[in-house]
Formats: C-alpha cells, structure tokens, sequence
C-alpha cells in the first residue's frame, strides 16, 4: 500500500543533499528505508533519515534522474511513498559505535539519535559532510573524517573507526555507506573482533522481497536487510565483489 505525504520542509545539507520532511504516521524503525515514486522516471528506495514522532524524513543526494528530480521539490509538494521496509538496526547490541559514510550517514541518522552513541561521520571533503548538527545535537562524541584532510580526522572511515576502537569499548559498529568501505570495515571489525551491522545497497524493484531483483546468494537485500550482522556477511559471497544492474547484469566493484 502506498501513502502520499506533504513535504513539510526542506533542509539543505550539502551542495548536492537535501533533507524532505513530511508528516507519517507510520512505525519505522532506525535502519529501514521507503519506496519513492518519482512520476514518468522511476521509484526507487531511500533509507528514513529521520524519525520524530510522526515527522519523518529522507535525505537525498542529487546523483540521476529521479534524485534530481525529487531536488525540485519544495515545501507543500506531495510524494507518493511505500513501506517502511527492511529490517532495521538492532539496537540492543551493546555498546555502539554508528559510521555515516557519504549519503550513508543519513541511514544511521535515526540510530544515533535514538540511541546518542557515539558517531563518526565521513566524507570525501568537508562540504561533503552531512548532518553532523543532528549528530551534535544527540551524541557526545562526534567526529568527522575526510578523504582530503579538509576537516576532522585527515583519512577514511575505517582508520578513523580503528582509531576509536582502540581507545573506545564498543561492542558493535553500526555503519552504512559506500560499499568499498563497508567491505573494509568488515575485514576490520573481523581483524579487530568486534560486532558490526552493515546496511547494504543493491539496485531495488519492488522493495518488498517479492521480485528477487537485490538478491545476493540466499538472501534479498530489501527484505532479509538491508542490515546485515558479521555471520550473515561472511555468507554473502558478492559483497564487496560484485552487484547487479536493473538489467540483473554483473557489474564488479573491483
Ligand atoms: C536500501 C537503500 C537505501 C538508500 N538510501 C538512500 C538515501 O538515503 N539517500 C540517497 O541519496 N540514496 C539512497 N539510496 C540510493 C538511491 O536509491 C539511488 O541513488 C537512486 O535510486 C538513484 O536514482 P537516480 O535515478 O537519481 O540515478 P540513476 O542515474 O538512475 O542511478 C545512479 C545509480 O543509483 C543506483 N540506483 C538507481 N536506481 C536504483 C534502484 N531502484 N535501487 C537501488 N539503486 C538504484 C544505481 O547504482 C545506479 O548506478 C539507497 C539505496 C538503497 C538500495
């Protein structure tokens, strides 16, 4: 069933993000995304980046055709959506450490301030940095990584992540994010022993378990994730190697 809800506000985050709030009633938890129809291109999904009550958000970066086109809207528009989807993070794991990367932060956003753990944010350059005030605003610990040194910690997410795994307890990193480097940071927490959840991306249909076009090995991506602990990825043998197109074609990663 699909709903159609008033964008209420929009926030922009970076020269090529932008925040859509809108008033829904549906539960949705941390982690799980919703289906956007975008009329005459496309429908496609985009994880919750934010959840206050009744008030929900996405959070967009303008890369094609649909993602631009959802940038036209403005405060009064409609947008048809389905869901919420997915699984979601489990937030009961213990102590957490929450990693954005990219437009990935928007989908641990609801995590962290539902839970204010500590968080590490990263981008390839400071202008590419999002969210980091809702961070602030939720979490006594934040801290910034870029790709170019231009603010924060001059690295990746991974090395900033084994950084504060050494000087941190943490039980469980919960990270969403390009997925160069979530393979990274799997390889890490394995080397490091520490838990992770990783919420993955393949190209989605019907993100509802129901056309098979995100499946990886046993599992669809829309339906049984995206979120994935440490035993369901050691089973996942395309992660970080390869994905399908809307063709269903095999694109490497690498
Ligand atoms: C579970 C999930 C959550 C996501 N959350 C966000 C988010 O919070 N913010 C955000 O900006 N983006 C998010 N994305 C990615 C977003 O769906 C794609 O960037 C978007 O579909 C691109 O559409 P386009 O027409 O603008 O670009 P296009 O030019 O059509 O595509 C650009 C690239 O986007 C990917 N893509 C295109 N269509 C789909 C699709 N139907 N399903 C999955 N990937 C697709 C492909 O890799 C493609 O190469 C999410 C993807 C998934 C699977």
């Amino acid at each position: 069933m699909s709903d159609v809800v008033i964008i209420e506000s929009v926030v922009e985050e970076a020269y090529d993000t932008k925040t859509f709030r809108f008033r829904w009633s549906a539960e949705a938890r941390p982690g799980q995304f919703i289906m956007i129809w975008v009329p005459g291109l496309d429908e496609i999904p985009m994880s919750i980046s934010g959840i206050d009550g009744d008030v929900k958000s996405i959070t967009v970066k303008a890369i094609g055709g649909a993602t631009r086109r959802i940038h036209e809207l403005v405060p009064g528009d409609r947008l048809r959506i389905r869901g919420p989807y997915g699984n979601g993070f489990d937030l009961s794991a213990g102590r957490l450490l929450m990693i954005g990367g990219g437009v990935g932060t928007a989908a641990v956003m609801p995590a962290v301030t539902a839970t204010g753990a500590d968080t590490i944010i990263a981008a390839r350059s400071d202008a590419d940095v999002i969210m980091d005030d809702i961070a602030t605003a939720h979490s006594d610990n934040v801290w910034i990584a870029t790709d170019d040194g231009s603010r924060g910690f001059h690295g990746n997410a991974v090395q900033l992540m084994r950084e504060k795994v050494a000087e941190g307890e943490y039980d469980c990193v919960l990270a969403c994010g390009p997925e160069v480097m979530l393979y990274f940071m799997y390889k890490a927490c394995e080397e490091l022993g520490i838990r992770c959840q990783l919420s993955l991306e393949r190209y989605m249909k019907c993100g509802a378990g129901v056309c098979g076009c995100c499946v990886m090995d046993d599992s669809r991506i829309c339906r049984d994730g995206p979120v994935f602990d440490n035993d369901q990825i050691s089973k996942l043998t395309e992660f970080g190697v390869s994905k399908r197109d809307e063709c269903g074609r095999t694109v490497k990663f690498r």
